[in-house]
């Protein structure tokens, strides 16, 4: 069963590993954006530490609110919204219950991640971080371990792809031949649920 602890765990792995990678996120995001992946995704990632740490929410549902009212409120980029987003309406279809079974989770998640959909109109293919989403949501029900290495491996076949959302589709082909930043960090978050889940 899945508890507060670990929704805590998985946050705070997820903070430590923007914290490594948040010079990668940003050089991603160089050719193809803004250049500020990184710096946002740092802002957003601290603020969640910080907020969980001083409210200790004791359900798994309350953690990922908590997280994505952070995510929302801090960063200033499309990834604030779109992550913040994914965690508030996981964690709400997650209810309030005080443990859940990785089947619940999955379930969950599904809900996240059709709402980052809605909100941003992106589909799979269209080089974002739904293009890592979607393969870790179809792999889940094969394992935490099998969900991050379908993101992973989302994440780098979104260099072929032309971008059809966001600022990179600005670029048209020119976004082509470069890998997508939100993809790779969606792949981040993925790979701390499966070290959380240890
Ligand atoms: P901004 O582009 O506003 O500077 P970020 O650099 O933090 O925001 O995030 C960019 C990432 O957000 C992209 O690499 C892409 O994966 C994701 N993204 C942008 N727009 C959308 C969208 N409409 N739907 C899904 N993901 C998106
Ligand atoms: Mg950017
Ligand atoms: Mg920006």
């Amino acid at each position: 069963m899945l508890d507060a602890d670990f929704f805590r765990r998985w946050m705070t792995m997820t903070a430590a590993s923007v914290e490594r990678e948040a010079e990668r996120l940003t050089a991603l995001d160089s050719p193809i954006g803004d250049a500020d992946h990184g710096s946002n995704l740092l802002r957003g990632f601290r603020a969640v530490t910080v907020a969980l740490d001083k409210e200790s929410p004791d359900t798994p549902g309350a953690v990922l609110i908590l997280a994505g009212r952070q995510l929302i409120s801090t960063v200033g980029g499309a990834s604030g919204p779109l992550y913040g987003t994914l965690l508030r309406r996981t964690g709400k279809a997650l209810g309030e219950a005080a443990e859940v079974d990785e089947a619940k989770f999955a379930e969950a998640f599904r809900t996240g991640v059709d709402a980052v959909m809605t909100l941003g109109g992106a589909a799979p293919g269209d080089k974002t971080m739904i293009d890592a989403l979607v393969p870790a949501l179809d792999a889940l029900g094969a394992g935490f371990t099998a969900a991050r290495a379908a993101a992973e491996e989302g994440a780098l076949a979104t260099t072929p792809l032309q971008a059809r959302k966001g600022r990179a589709s600005y670029l048209g082909e020119r976004s082509i031949g470069h890998q997508d930043p939100g993809a790779t960090s969606s792949a981040l978050l993925v790979a701390a649920l499966a070290e959380a889940h240890g």
